[in-house]
């Protein structure tokens, strides 16, 4: 498979209200970094609304867009796994379709990526934004149960949004 050197790796369901602004936005801050070469990887997660039409007209315009299709609905994460599976970047930056986090950090954190030779660069919440009270109390009793659990520190409030390196993507990819 030749290698590119950045992918972005985004799950979608029913996003249609999101596509256009997340390809433009997303485009952007990947020119910005990477004008060799990356790729945008949408993954369909059996939207109902017309996701799916949308990214295939945005394939269509622009090659760098890999539109991704599942057979039905499979959830956030395995959609997600779907689309590192097939993903060919040296990079790999992983951001939600609804934008709550701003494609604009991706410089900010090649650049932490480089300075400390780091295989992840985590985004963290600083708020949450538009989240009601319920989410917002729910996610805190997540972070304080995963914390909990787990032997090894696991930073609070950061969701998917990363940016990860070839090395560490296969490492996750190797995990059954
Ligand atoms: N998503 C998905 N399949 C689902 C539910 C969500 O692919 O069944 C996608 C969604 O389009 C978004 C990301 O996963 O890009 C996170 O979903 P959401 O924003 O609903 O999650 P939250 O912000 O509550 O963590
Ligand atoms: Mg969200």
């Amino acid at each position: 498979m030749t290698s590119l050197p950045l992918s972005v790796v985004i799950p979608c369901y029913n996003e249609e209200a999101c596509l256009e602004e997340l390809h433009a936005r997303v485009s952007r801050a990947a020119q910005a970094v990477s004008p060799a070469g990356y790729e945008i990887v949408l993954v369909n997660d059996g939207s109902r609304d017309s996701s799916w039409e949308m990214m295939q007209k945005l394939s269509a315009r622009d090659p760098h867009v890999v539109a991704i299709n599942l057979s039905r609905n499979h959830g956030h994460q395995l959609a997600l796994t779907a689309g590192l599976d097939l993903c060919s970047g040296d990079r790999i930056l992983i951001i939600d379709a609804d934008l709550q986090d701003p494609p604009e950090l991706l410089p900010a954190m090649m650049a932490e990526m480089d300075r400390q030779k780091a295989d992840v660069v985590y985004g963290l919440r600083r708020a949450r934004a538009g989240e009601t009270a319920f989410k917002r109390a729910t996610a805190k009793m997540f972070y304080r149960g995963l914390s909990k659990l787990s032997d090894i520190e696991i930073p609070r409030d950061v969701g998917d949004f990363r940016l990860m390196s070839r090395r560490a993507l296969d490492a996750l990819l190797s995990l059954p």
